[in-house]
């Protein structure tokens, strides 16, 4: 055997997505140790990076040392205890993942069910939240990346509010791509994913918990069941302890923290303004292109993501063999449909720094030759 050397490839899938040089370069930089106070430091300003990217004031904001399905376990297993009734919005594979969170808490899940490619209906959440008065949460997925729909998070997490419950919300794939904003919204837990539009490798998961659920978490009944997860224990890590110091938890992952305060500095160099507009050109490009192409997108353009673009594939093309030749001939990596959407879509991610109008045109001119089709 000798060492890996992984080819270029165009991330264009549903996550990873591309990781610019510099943030490459961060990561292979000299490993600190992870009380190290220049180390240290540098965990604050990810802090600091990370509240101004969710758009919020909250403490309690820290990327979780695992990818964002850790994030959406953090946040259930830190606000929902056993009894507890959670209102669940599902409109694809990630709201049945959250679904499935709450029910092995031992909680209750009432499942507020959208058709794929739909966004969870407010009205729908209302009326569960009326008939589950004393529920503890909402929880529901920003930006659907199985299906590529977007749900109304600033209402949603309103309704939540005025009926007492906390709102939780995957913002995994929306972040930096989409506008987010936590405390504007009234978000009590929002986390994300550091692969997705924030454009660092996979392995973080960003999260943020309001005061409101700083309250919950201290008043709970239960301990947290998952060790690894509790935040009560993670913040000792992650903020100056009553006596000046900082605690060990688990040993951060370094140079991946390296990578994820440059991928930050990236996006806030940027600005997120700006950022949201280069999502939606690159978007806008894509769908002119496609439509060129004779293809057609299977969302609504009401709540189609720009970051996550679902593709009808024509008859007679065969999904996998196509997919395996735009990675192996043009090395252009395109995500497959999940679950119900298996062999019918393709997914199409412009994600963080894959969001330019030169990866759509090359996509474009791929997807022209593999399906032997005229741009027109
Ligand atoms: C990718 C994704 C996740 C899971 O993130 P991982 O990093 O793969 O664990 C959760 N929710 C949504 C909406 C996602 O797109």
């Amino acid at each position: 055997m000798e060492s890996f050397l992984p080819p270029q490839v165009l991330l264009l899938g549903p996550g990873p997505s591309p990781v610019p040089e510099p943030v490459l370069a961060a990561m292979a930089r000299p490993t600190l140790g992870h009380l190290d106070p220049r180390f240290v430091a540098m965990m604050d300003e990810i802090k600091e990076l990370l509240r101004a990217t969710f758009g919020t004031a909250n403490a309690l904001t820290l990327p979780i040392s695992a990818p964002g399905s850790a994030g959406m376990e953090a946040a259930f297993v830190n606000l929902v205890e056993p009894g507890d009734t959670v209102i669940v919005g599902r409109n694809g594979v990630f709201g049945e993942r959250m679904r499935e969170n709450v029910v092995r808490i031992g909680a209750t899940a009432v499942v507020v069910d959208a058709p794929w490619g739909e966004p969870i209906d407010p009205q729908q959440v209302e009326e569960a939240l009326r008939g589950h008065p004393g529920a503890k949460a909402v929880a529901f997925v920003h930006a659907e990346t199985s299906t590529g729909a977007c749900s109304d998070a600033a209402t949603i997490c309103r309704l939540a509010r005025e009926h007492g419950a906390l709102a939780i919300v995957d913002a995994v794939t929306s972040l930096a791509g989409l506008p987010v904003e936590a405390d504007a919204w009234g978000a009590d837990a929002i986390y994300s994913g550091s692969q997705k539009c924030l454009s660092a490798p996979p392995g973080l998961a960003p999260i943020s918990f309001s005061a409101r659920a700083v309250e919950v978490l201290s008043a709970r009944r239960t301990p947290v069941q998952s060790w690894f997860l509790d935040m009560s224990l993670v913040t000792r890590y992650w903020s100056q302890g009553q006596g000046g110091g900082r605690s060990y938890h688990h040993t951060a992952p370094v140079n991946l923290l390296y990578a994820l305060h440059e991928a930050l500095l990236l996006v806030h160099e940027e600005g997120l303004d700006a950022a949201w507009r280069r999502h939606a050109e690159a978007h806008r490009h894509l769908c002119d292109g496609l439509e060129r192409l004779g293809l057609e997108l299977a969302v609504d353009a009401r709540w189609r993501l720009p970051q996550l673009n679902v593709v009808r594939i024509p008859d007679g093309v065969d999904d996998a063999d196509l997919r395996r030749r735009l990675l192996l001939e043009h090395g252009i990596e395109i995500g497959a449909g999940l679950g119900a959407l298996a062999g019918r879509v393709w997914r199409i991610g412009l994600m963080g720094h894959g969001a330019r109008i030169e990866n759509v045109e090359r996509l474009l001119g791929a997807l022209a030759e593999l399906l032997d089709r005229r741009l027109v």
